[in-house]
C-alpha cells in the first residue's frame, strides 16, 4: 500500500507519472488518476495518451462543469462527451465522479463506460479471474473511490494478489 502511494504522490511530475504508466502499460488500469487499487482493464491505449493530451493542454477548471462542486471537495476528471475522443475542448467537460457516472449513464445507454455486460448496477464482473458477483459486500470490498463503491476484483482474488505481495516482500 505505501509503495503504491508514493507512486501517485503529487509531487511526481508528469514525465515521471508517464514513465510509471509506461511501464505499466498493458497491465490493468485504473479508472481515474490516483485510483490506487483499480483493477479495472478496458482502454487501450490511444485513449490514455488522449487523456494525457487533454490533461496537459486544457486549462483545468476549478468546479464540476455540471454541479459546480470544488475541485477541493470532490476529485474531477475529464470526461470525453461523445466518447470519440477527439482534442476538441467542446468535446470536453471536467466533471466529478457522480456527474461523470450520471453524464454517462444518460447519454451512453444506461452503461457508463467502465461498465459492460457483466458490469450491471447489481453485478460485477471481477477483473482478475473474471468471474461475475454480486456487487455486495460479501463479493467485493467497499471502496469510496470505486465506480458504484466497490473494488473490480472480487475478494478472494484480493487476498489472492495481498498473499502473493506478503510472499514476494
Ligand atoms: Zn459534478
Ligand atoms: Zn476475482
Amino acid at each position: 500500500m505505501k509503495k503504491i502511494n508514493k507512486k501517485f504522490s503529487r509531487k511526481k511530475s508528469f514525465k515521471e507519472i508517464k514513465k510509471i504508466r509506461d511501464a505499466q502499460l498493458g497491465k490493468p488500469r485504473p479508472f481515474t488518476t490516483g485510483d490506487k487499487n483499480g483493477m479495472w482493464k478496458g482502454h487501450n491505449a490511444s485513449y490514455s495518451a488522449i487523456h494525457h493530451w487533454v490533461k496537459r493542454n486544457f486549462k483545468q477548471p476549478d468546479k464540476c462543469e455540471l454541479c459546480k462542486i470544488s475541485k477541493t471537495e470532490k476529485r474531477l476528471n475529464w470526461a470525453n462527451k461523445d466518447h470519440k475522443y477527439t482534442r476538441d475542448r467542446k468535446d470536453w467537460l471536467y466533471l466529478c465522479y457522480s456527474c461523470h457516472t450520471q453524464y454517462d449513464i444518460k447519454h451512453f445507454n444506461n452503461r457508463p463506460n467502465f461498465l459492460n455486460k457483466q458490469n450491471t448496477f447489481t453485478h460485477r464482473q471481477c477483473s482478475v479471474c473474471r468471474e461475475t458477483l454480486p456487487l455486495t459486500t460479501k463479493f467485493f470490498c467497499h471502496s469510496k473511490s470505486h465506480s458504484l463503491g466497490f473494488r473490480y476484483i472480487c475478494k478472494n482474488c484480493q487476498s489472492k494478489q495481498f498473499q502473493l505481495k506478503q510472499t514476494k516482500d
